[in-house]
């Protein structure tokens, strides 16, 4: 997916500008800045894989773990031809903070290799995932580091993962990925998760904004695990999803999209081009569409400066990962448009990763039920908790998350001392 402008900068420095704003309501100590703004531990890997027809290609891809005050090191992995070191420390970051959000026992880390995942044959995405596995297994660990799914990765390729690390090991280690499939120690619920978990905010939202969700219309960037499961539920809430979009384009229908439909159609074409109940929309044009809630759930760099300004939703919800840019973030706050934050709105994923990660110590499986149930309700309270923050302290609900994030991450280091 390509982006609207140009954004502001490197991801990285938009997250650290982020920060820097809830560090500064909380008079964060220059030491502590400097913890929180530094990944602990970086490492970059460049590793062969025998392609189909007898080539060998060499991929490059990286596991940075930003901190691990809070716990083991925890975030998923991206398949994207995109995917560069600087991204994956920004990612690494929201990682610490979108756990300590929602009070999770895991520090914050991503991975990622530069690749097409789209354009490799089952088999070569195999050898890429094992080799790299291997490569980066010396951070990995149920105790070190826990991968999950991201953009290009699902539960096929941490099967992948899990498996690799455990033949190295002599013994299955589910806990050492998360997101994995039902039958090898994947928790019911994962899959959607995300999506689940976005879903709830915006109910949160609607409420704070007075919206009825019944008459309110969406339009939803990303038609993957995150937007899918997204469009579905507020489809099934009865909101009108009006607009829906892939990599390549999106469809819009001023009457409301069968998003069942829409979601069968990608399936079976990998496109939306040619989808025939609705007029073709680009990404860009789908952001300004007039509707109550914008969900960008697809990759970052979609809210900028150039387009704040005519953004129409009255709620953001952040599927992605910064989808929004610090100056496209002050834009759309000034605008009163509340903007569930990314650390905030998409931590479902993450929350039922810890579920699976619980389950699979104690070797015993929750029900769909529970694991939803008890997703919604960290969910809601966290959505309570960072807004009574962002009444308190009289600021947006961005700041106010980083704002509880830092504090949690800070009384972590209070507590537990600077070694040695
Ligand atoms: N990749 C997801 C995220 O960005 C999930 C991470 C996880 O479950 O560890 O939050």
């Amino acid at each position: 997916m390509s982006t609207c402008a140009i954004p502001e900068g490197s991801l990285f420095d938009m997250t650290v500008q982020m920060f820097n704003r809830a560090a500064d309501c909380l008079h964060l100590d220059e030491g502590y800045r400097k913890i929180m703004t530094t990944c602990q531990r970086e490492l970059v890997v460049n590793f062969p894989v025998v392609m189909d027809d007898g080539r060998i290609e060499v991929f490059t891809g990286y596991r940075v773990q930003h901190n691990t005050s809070r716990g083991p090191a925890k975030g998923g992995i991206r398949f994207h031809p995109h995917v560069s070191l600087d991204d994956v420390r920004a990612l690494a970051m929201l990682m610490t903070f979108k756990c300590a959000v929602v009070k999770i026992p895991y520090g914050g880390a991503k991975g990622g290799v530069t690749c097409h995942p789209a354009s490799l044959s089952r088999r070569e995405l195999e050898r890429l995932t094992r080799r790299y596995a291997s490569e980066i297994s010396i951070l990995l660990g149920p105790e070190e580091d826990i991968p999950a799914p991201d953009v290009g990765t699902n539960a096929r390729v941490m099967a992948w993962l899990m498996d690799t690390y455990s033949m190295h090991r002599g013994y299955t280690v589910p806990g050492v990925v998360t997101g994995k499939p039902l039958e090898v120690g994947g928790s019911a619920g994962r899959e959607e998760a995300t999506g689940r978990g976005v879903f709830v905010t915006i109910l949160e939202a609607c409420r704070v904004k007075g919206i009825d969700i019944k008459n309110a219309r969406a339009a939803v960037q990303g038609t993957g695990n995150v937007g899918g499961t997204v469009a579905r539920l507020l489809q099934q809430e009865g909101c009108r999803v009006v607009a829906l979009s892939k990599s390549d384009g999106g469809v819009y229908n001023p009457h409301g999209l069968d998003v069942n439909d829409v979601l069968t159609y990608v399936q079976q074409n990998r496109t939306l081009q040619g989808y025939p109940q609705g007029e073709a929309i680009s990404n860009c044009d789908l952001l300004e569409l007039d509707c109550n809630i914008l969900v960008p759930a697809a990759i970052e760099n979609q809210l900028l400066a150039g387009n704040a300004p005519r953004i129409k939703a009255q709620i953001v919800a952040e599927g992605a990962n910064g989808p929004t840019t610090p100056e496209a973030d002050a834009i759309l706050t000034d605008r009163g448009i509340l903007v569930i934050p990314d650390i905030l709105c998409n931590a479902g994923g993450v929350t039922v990763s810890y579920f699976e990660w619980v389950q699979s110590r104690d070797a015993y499986f929750w029900t769909e039920r529970e694991v939803n149930a008890r997703l919604k309700r960290i969910m809601t309270d966290s959505f309570q908790e960072v807004l009574h923050t962002a009444q308190k302290y009289n600021v947006s609900m961005r700041q106010a998350a980083y704002i509880l994030a830092i504090e949690r991450v800070r009384a972590a280091y209070e507590l537990r001392g600077i070694y040695p």
